[in-house]
């Protein structure tokens, strides 16, 4: 099963953003940079208030190494 990022919709995170109990991971996602159990709590946010942050800052990957030749933010964002 793949672990998708609730705020950007990648799916390529090593754990699951929260388990079952909704204890974070503390995962930082190498595309949007969210921070699970970090970001999320900081600023009360939500997660659609950081993806059109992230969107409207031109969706920079916060690991470029892990960034798919063919990425198509689109596909990606359609996991959500
Ligand atoms: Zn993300």
């Amino acid at each position: 099963m793949k672990n998708v990022c609730p705020v950007c919709g990648f799916d390529q995170l090593a754990e699951a953003p929260y388990d079952k109990d909704n204890n974070p991971s503390y995962e930082i996602c190498d595309c949007c940079g969210f921070e699970f159990g970090y970001d999320d709590d900081s600023e009360g946010k939500t997660f659609e208030e950081y993806r059109k942050e992230w969107i409207s800052n031109g969706c920079q990957w916060f690991n470029e190494d892990k960034k798919p030749q063919e990425w198509d933010v689109e596909r990606q964002l359609s996991n959500l």
